[in-house]
């Protein structure tokens, strides 16, 4: 059966090759070449003013903006960031890299952080934390802020996949301290790789754009208080992880597009997840209220299934040409937390655990039609009902 491609990306808006054929004549790919209106400053500022953030710092992924939050922040070597169990093996990689010591906390079976655990869990010996939005599931963030303020711990948001997503009326990613998008190609706006991160704090991104490296004054052409990097001049290392303009030429015209592929997922993911509901088998969790999502896949639980059953289904679906992911079954998933050995001795999150034996994660991106929607469905449903039929039910 020939079923959805949900793999590819729409095509880069043909607005972005002019502009790319003025960088391949040119040369001028690095940022700080231009006196000023370089196609990486230019994204910045659209970036920002797009969010509703008075700053916003370029890199080379989502995975670099979270190592320089974590170091903007002058954490400690051995500092510990408490981070969500769920997340992608990048966010605790990022603190690894940055000298510092991930906890995880339970998430529950919506997805997002189990608020008990998260309390509990958030002593005195935590200096940051990290609210991984995964797969743009929102976390309650007004008790999370509440928390957090209330023992003056900075939030960063990973928002790698939460472009879109409102709580509240507000952008996610404005929330916390500072806010960390992905230009990953599975990510709402594509730039094959890239990153950027947001925040109104000017002293904050005055150390990222340095660490960022802006060498020497190459600081000068961002629009930040001035008087922030002559603090910080030549105190701080230089990592390295800018952008370059090529990146920035193909993101910028995507922006035009966000309303579009966030109007479009919603109605996508909406409509799948109310037919997977009316499934005895399955349940798609409901979003919280202050929550606006911006979705390009979506995730349901299988209920009542045993694990043989559930690898039956994944089997049957993938055999018509839908791909499910279980992220506890898949080998080697990134999302899986046993599977991050490189932190060593690894706790055991029984309940995020359980969540993970029996999520499914499906991509459902913005442009697929409803005819598609109903092909995808259907393979989903009548794989769950044939395995069912097959075998007895897993006792609840
Ligand atoms: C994609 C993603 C990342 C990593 O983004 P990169 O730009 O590839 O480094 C981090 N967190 C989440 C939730 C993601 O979806």
């Amino acid at each position: 059966m020939n079923t959805p491609n949900v793999y590819d990306a729409e095509p880069i808006p043909q607005s972005a090759r002019a502009e790319i054929e003025r960088l391949l004549q040119s040369g001028d790919l690095f940022r700080y070449t231009a006196a000023s209106d370089a196609p990486v400053a230019l994204l910045e500022r659209e970036f920002a003013d797009a969010l509703g953030a008075k700053y916003a710092l370029a890199v080379s992924s989502c995975s670099a903006a979270l190592f320089l939050s974590l170091k903007a922040l002058g954490l400690p070597r051995d500092a510990r960031v408490l981070i969500p169990a769920f997340t992608f093996a990048a966010v605790p990689s990022s603190i690894v890299h940055a000298d510092c010591v991930p906890v995880l906390c339970e998430v529950g079976d919506n997805y997002r952080i189990d608020l008990h655990d998260f309390e509990a869990k958030l002593d005195d010996t935590i200096s940051a934390v990290i609210i991984s939005h995964m797969r743009g599931h929102t976390s309650d963030m007004d008790a999370i802020l509440a928390l957090c303020d209330a023992r003056d711990i900075p939030v960063i948001e990973d928002a790698a996949h939460s472009l879109g997503t409102t709580w509240h009326g507000k952008n996610i990613g404005t929330l916390g301290r500072v806010g960390c998008f992905s230009f990953q190609s599975y990510k709402l706006l594509n730039g094959g790789e890239g990153g950027i991160l947001v925040t109104d704090d000017a002293d904050l991104v005055a150390r990222a754009i340095i660490m960022s490296g802006a060498y020497e004054h190459n600081w000068s052409k961002h629009p930040v208080l001035h008087a922030a990097f002559a603090r910080w001049q030549n105190k701080l290392p230089l990592y390295n992880l800018r952008m370059n303009n090529l990146s920035a030429a193909v993101v910028r015209p995507q922006l035009g597009e966000i309303t579009r592929r966030v109007a479009d997922g919603r109605r996508n993911h909406d409509y799948v997840a109310a037919r997977l509901n009316a499934e005895p088998c399955f349940d798609v969790p409901r979003k919280l209220d202050p929550e606006e999502r911006a979705p390009d896949s979506l995730q349901f639980n299988l209920v009542g299934m045993s694990t043989d059953q559930a690898e039956a289904f994944s089997a049957l679906s993938a055999a018509q040409g839908v791909k499910v992911q279980i992220f506890g079954l898949s080998q080697d998933n990134a999302r899986a937390f046993w599977n991050w050995k490189f932190l060593g001795d690894l706790p055991e999150l029984p309940q995020t655990r359980a969540m993970l034996m029996k999520a499914c994660d499906i991509r459902l991106p913005a442009r697929l039609g409803f005819a598609d929607l109903d092909q995808i469905t259907d393979v989903l449903t009548g794989s769950a009902r044939e395995v069912l039929a097959s075998t007895p039910r897993a006792a609840e």
